[in-house]
């Protein structure tokens, strides 16, 4: 199971978090069937997203949000404290050509637009608190450099991300999927931060080294070299939609007590399809007519 590690290093001045998501993108994609660039696209944005919000506190579901003129039009990931993501694009299927270098064009299907990051709380003891939404421009569109971008400016703290997806022609489509997140905290030394600039720039691609099987802690040790680190802590994490029968119900049973029975008369039943996941549900005329039973007292 693909699993996500967090620790520090340099007597706390270091943080880092590093995971591996090769089973939650090619979950995404199974569930969304999107093209070689978007597949590329949103696991990074999902790895991103669930390095992010380890190092963050106080939130019960941290959302990223891309909202762009490219051709994808948007990307969303949204994480949970306890490890589970689930993640959506606006257009799953177009796609371009790769880059000279051979690489998906990500920025070229982003373009311009905004990267949010919204963290929510108080679900679990029945509060609804105003969502704390931070925000910049996407300066790159490549992903990795959107997540440092915000972290510097939004939440000031200088970091290095990498994100990678690596593909293949054969199931299972992923071959690599993962990232890691290296965050300066105040009073870092000068020496230690040049000697982690320095790693990073002559470190390997980390789709190589994960398609090799590398682990979490192996990512770490490729951005921080000869640093010493300590894990503090290692949790499973996995692609998990919240949605339900039950929920598809409710959304349903709310658009009013003539809707449903129109859709009754006319489609003999009803379909919902989860946009967060793609998952079909299906009611039936027996199910309907149950709803209409019940909104009738
Ligand atoms: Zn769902």
């Amino acid at each position: 199971m693909d699993k996500l590690i967090k620790g520090t290093a340099a007597d706390g001045t270091i943080r880092f978090m590093a995971a591996i998501t090769t089973e939650i993108t090619t979950e995404a994609i199974r569930r969304h069937q999107t093209s070689p660039t978007i597949s590329a696209a949103l696991g990074r944005v999902m790895t991103g997203t669930l390095l992010l919000g380890s190092s963050l506190k106080e939130f019960d579901r941290l959302t990223v949000k891309i909202e762009c003129e490219g051709a994808v039009k948007g990307i969303t990931a949204e994480a949970t404290t306890d490890g589970k993501v689930r993640g959506y694009v606006k257009n799953p299927h177009i796609e371009l050509p790769p880059k000279d270098n051979g690489k998906f064009d990500v920025s070229g299907i982003i373009g311009k637009g905004m990267f949010y990051v919204i963290r929510e709380s108080g679900f679990d003891i029945g509060l609804h608190r105003e969502p704390y939404v931070g925000s910049v421009p996407i300066v790159s569109g490549e992903i990795a450099e959107d997540f440092a971008y915000y972290l510097a400016k939004s939440e000031q703290i200088p970091s290095a991300v990498l994100l990678g997806v690596l593909l293949q022609n054969a199931e299972p489509f992923v071959k690599a999927s993962g990232g890691v997140m290296i965050q300066i905290m105040p009073g870092a030394n000068e020496h230690i931060i040049t000697i982690i600039e320095d790693t990073i720039a002559h470190a390997p691609h980390i789709t190589s080294v994960i398609s090799e099987g590398a682990s979490a802690e192996d990512l770490v040790k490729l951005a921080l070299g000869e640093i010493d680190f300590s894990i503090l802590e290692e949790r499973q994490i996995k692609f998990e939609c919240n949605c339900s029968f039950e929920r598809a119900v409710s959304l349903i049973s709310s658009l009013g007590h003539k809707e449903v029975a129109s859709m009754l008369k006319e489609d003999k039943g009803a379909q919902m399809t989860c946009g967060f996941c793609s998952e079909i549900y299906t009611l039936d005329e027996a199910d309907l007519q149950k709803m209409l039973e019940t909104s009738a007292n």
